[in-house]
């Protein structure tokens, strides 16, 4: 398991912003391959009793991401980390931080705008934390006093 650092050549500080791009071509060909081998190998492995496992189509560049991580240092601003940015993204690499890209529109989705926010300590503004109603509090027992004799 790689140890996740900022992307930013060199830094390697631990990251504190999460983004999204879509996969380069040589990247989604090794995410292609590990499909293909982990469905021939379910072909493999399967019951010849049951019917044969069926897959959809593999995964296309459209159907990937891949995440980025940069540090306090290196990190695009939080209005770019949220959408997916282009292969050729080279954010966080200093040099490409401020219009690094011309990332994807969001997609919309028909519950934007109605989702409550609220602000963190940081200064983001990020949905809030839908309340639970807490489960009523069970009864206190009274202990009963020392049991007296008659
Ligand atoms: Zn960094
Ligand atoms: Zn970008």
């Amino acid at each position: 398991m790689q140890a996740t650092i900022c992307g930013s050549p060199g830094c390697g500080a631990v990251p504190v912003v999460q983004w999204r791009r879509r996969p380069t071509a040589a990247e989604l060909d090794v995410i292609v391959r590990a499909e293909q081998a982990r469905r021939d190998k379910a072909r493999l492995l399967a019951d010849p009793a049951l019917p044969t496992p069926q897959f959809g189509p593999l995964p296309t560049a459209a159907d990937v991401v891949i995440s980025v991580y940069g540090c306090t240092k290196h990190h695009v601003t939080l209005a770019a980390a949220a959408l997916v940015h282009s292969a050729a993204c080279l954010a966080p690499d200093p040099a490409h931080l401020t219009n690094c890209c011309t990332p994807e529109p969001v997609a919309s989705s028909p519950s934007t705008g109605q989702v409550a926010m609220t602000t963190l300590a940081t200064g983001w503004t990020v949905p809030a934390v839908p309340t639970v109603p807490s489960p009523p509090t069970p009864p206190l027992v009274q202990p009963s006093g020392p049991a007296t004799l008659p």
